[in-house]
């Protein structure tokens, strides 16, 4: 039964998770005046969005770009944070690559200058001949139509190392169709006509492109301004609590057990429960379990993880760029951030703290490393990049986080919609939100409108349909005269489109 307003129902809700999408929905409904519990696992806020401080030294996962399309994502941001805390950063990152660095996004003189006059003959006359020549079928897979469009070298170059480092698995495993929408109808020839064409179009590009808003203490400071406003408003926020249970009976939710880092499990009473943990985890919680279709395809969902070494170097050895993609084959290291670009707040004392990261799968051989033995890689690896004297690094820091990427593999659609349909016809007091919540490549804002138009089904009785932000690109959203993209977050590509996509991996088929 839909609630008209805080007076005519006292439902709690219960939220899993303080990040973007679990804070969000706790704002929503304390500012409506609803009882909210949120319970969060870690003993920071922020969730992927967060600041790590380690030694005084402050980082993010990642770098995090405040940027948005949706207008009441962008408001709230602004309520939440006071212009003077809310930069406005300019944006810069190049792509490394055998000893020079290339702007990003590409511009075809600055790379053909950088290849030098033979590497650049060569790689035009790759180009041509894939030109005339292309593979039998450009739609094979995703290298086969990005060779049919750049040629070899420059395929190898620009697209094939990265796109490798971040996902796990061969390009040429990876299908067209991802291609298709995420490097829309570029070519070659169209690349360069678009660098050496003045005007038209660049400027509504480049104005989203160059500017985004970022904290000054980092993306956390974000968050921890939400928790405080969350609890000044009535909610509550308890650390270092995980849920564990999500109880059921008779159709309803009725209570989530509560398991503390320290201390027993205890029961809470939830009329909704707003999910932003792992969608397979969720499952995995649900008491009694659902029938085992479901818990099968829980347990099918794949998540690409992730880590960072930060290193404190003299500031002599930093950079312009927020963060620079490392393309070198000879080096594991993915991108790194240079945090003193994000914010000069972020670091101290004449020296910047770069962000080394690498993409991994929770187990491997990075996974499973001593802190040690990756700071030493990591500083091996900077140096063999040139981009420190040896001997410069003063410290390192690493933070391992599980679950960085949801996977898209060619289940995980029916996965994620055998769940969403148990869930809406047997616990529909049950919300996913967020990005692992509901095992979508959002980024903060979908992750938060998410959590947004859930708070509006459950307090207003509205019929959003939460599923199909990200997917149905303009859904409420307020869209720009450009329509252009603000280039990716996670990942390069000469990307046009909305450049929040990922890529639909094979694997290996499972057991029927
Ligand atoms: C490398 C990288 C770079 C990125 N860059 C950007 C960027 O520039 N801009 C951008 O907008 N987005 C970026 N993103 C995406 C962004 O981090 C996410 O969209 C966002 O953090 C998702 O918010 P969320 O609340 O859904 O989930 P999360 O951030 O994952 O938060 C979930 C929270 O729930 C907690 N939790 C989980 N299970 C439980 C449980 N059982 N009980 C209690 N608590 C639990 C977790 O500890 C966590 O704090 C990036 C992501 C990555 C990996």
């Amino acid at each position: 039964m839909p609630l008209n307003s805080p007076a005519d129902d006292l439902s709690r809700t219960v939220v899993i998770g303080a990040g973007p999408a679990g804070l969000t929905a706790a704002h929503q409904l304390a500012e409506r005046g609803l009882p909210v519990s949120v319970f969060e696992a870690d003993d920071v806020v922020g969730g992927i969005s967060r600041t790590v401080v380690r030694d005084g030294w402050r980082f993010d996962i990642g770098g995090h770009r405040f940027f948005t399309k949706v207008a009441r994502v962008e408001q709230l941001w602004h309520r939440i944070l006071g212009d003077e805390d809310f930069l406005i950063r300019p944006r810069m990152s190049r792509i490394y690559y055998r000893g020079n660095l290339y702007d990003y996004p590409l511009r075809p003189l600055n790379a053909l200058r950088n290849l030098g006059p033979r590497d650049s003959a060569l790689a035009l006359a790759s180009y041509g001949w894939a030109r005339l020549r292309p593979p039998r079928d450009p739609d094979a897979d995703y290298e086969a139509w990005l060779v049919s469009r750049f040629g070899w070298r420059l395929y190898r170059t620009f697209f094939k190392t990265y796109t490798e480092k971040v996902w796990g698995m061969p390009v040429s495993e990876m299908p067209a169709d991802w291609a298709a929408q995420r490097v829309k109808n570029m070519s070659l020839a169209a690349a360069v006509l678009d660098a050496v064409r003045p005007g038209r179009g660049r400027s509504d590009i480049t104005s989203l492109i160059e500017r985004f808003h970022y904290p000054r203490l980092g993306p956390g400071m974000m968050w921890e301004a939400a928790a405080r406003q969350v609890v000044k408003m009535g909610g509550s926020l308890t650390l270092n609590a995980a849920v564990t249970a999500v109880h059921r009976s008779g159709g309803q939710v009725g209570a989530v057990t509560v398991t503390p880092t320290s201390g027993e499990p205890y029961q809470v009473a939830a009329d909704h429960v707003i999910s932003s943990t792992p969608l397979s985890t969720l499952v995995a919680s649900i008491d009694p379990p659902p029938p085992p279709p479901v818990l099968d395809a829980a347990r099918d969902l794949r998540y690409r993880d992730y880590l960072t070494v930060a290193l404190v170097v003299p500031q002599e050895f930093g950079f312009p760029d927020n963060w620079i993609y490392i393309h070198d084959p000879g080096v594991r290291v993915g991108r790194i951030q240079n945090y003193g670009s994000w914010s000069p707040f972020m670091v101290k004392d004449g020296r910047t703290c770069l962000g080394l990261e690498y993409f991994v799968f929770e187990g491997d051989d990075m996974w499973s490393r001593s802190d040690d033995d990756l700071v030493t890689l990591a500083i091996a690896e900077l140096e063999t990049l040139g981009l420190v004297r040896p001997g410069a690094v003063e410290a390192g820091h690493v933070v391992r986080v599980p679950k960085a990427y949801p996977t898209y593999d060619q289940y995980y659609r029916r996965n994620v919609e055998v769940i969403r349909a148990w869930l809406a016809a047997n616990l529909p007091q049950v919300h996913p939100v967020g990005r692992n919540g509901m095992h979508r490549y959002n980024n903060a804002d979908h992750s938060m409108l998410t959590a947004m138009l859930t708070v509006e089904n459950i307090l207003d009785g509205t019929d959003h349909d939460v599923w199909s932000v990200n997917v149905d690109q303009e859904y409420h959203e307020q869209t720009t005269s450009a329509g252009a993209d603000a280039g990716t977050d996670d990942g390069p590509g000469w990307a046009r489109g909305t450049g929040r996509g990922a890529p639909v991996v094979r694997r290996a088929a499972r057991p029927s």
